[in-house]
């Protein structure tokens, strides 16, 4: 369950010139001491074996002992990456959250962010985009972002990861 986001007009484009990266419903994590509560660490969230008892996940976080908050679809990052959560991350206590994994290295975003007018306008047909022309980021849902709409999504997501930059993946 996860989301890719692409520099505009580009979502069918894995080259990570364009494609920013995914983010991706990354279980439980508590945010109030910034640990997810994956035993194996940051780098297994993604890795749940299939019958998993208790061995890759904590119920609580043992630090803390504060339990997960019960959340619905319409507040879980499972239903954010499914579309069923618009809200922004809340982040207290123990709950879901998502990762996000760059594709694009930070000085190509930072390039394309100072030179917008090399984006500005459809890769098809050259055109100005005439709807919210400052929206430059796409999901692969065809929802458009500003920059900073972006970065504040990259910013809700706990765990970053930046294996993957330089990498065609989707
Ligand atoms: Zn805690
Ligand atoms: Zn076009």
């Amino acid at each position: 369950m996860g989301t890719n986001y692409y520099i505009r007009g580009h979502s069918n484009d894995d080259s990570p010139d364009w494609h920013l990266g995914k983010r991706s419903a990354a279980g439980m994590y508590c945010f109030d001491c910034g640990v997810t509560l994956c035993k194996k660490g940051e780098d297994q969230i993604h890795y749940t074996p299939p019958g998993d008892r208790g061995e890759w996940w904590h119920e609580q976080y043992p630090k803390c002992g504060k339990e997960p908050v019960n959340e619905s679809l319409q507040e879980s990052t499972a239903g954010k990456e499914l579309g069923f959560n618009d809200e922004p991350q809340k982040t207290t206590g123990v709950r879901s959250c998502s990762s996000w994994s760059w594709a694009m290295s930070q000085d190509r975003l930072k390039y394309l962010m100072e030179n917008t007018e090399e984006i500005d306008n459809c890769p098809c047909c050259g055109r100005q985009w005439q709807d919210y022309p400052n929206k430059l980021v796409q999901d692969e849902y065809g929802r458009l972002f500003t920059f900073h709409e972006f970065q504040q999504l990259i910013a809700d997501c706990p765990v970053k990861f930046a294996h993957s930059v330089g990498v065609y993946f989707s």
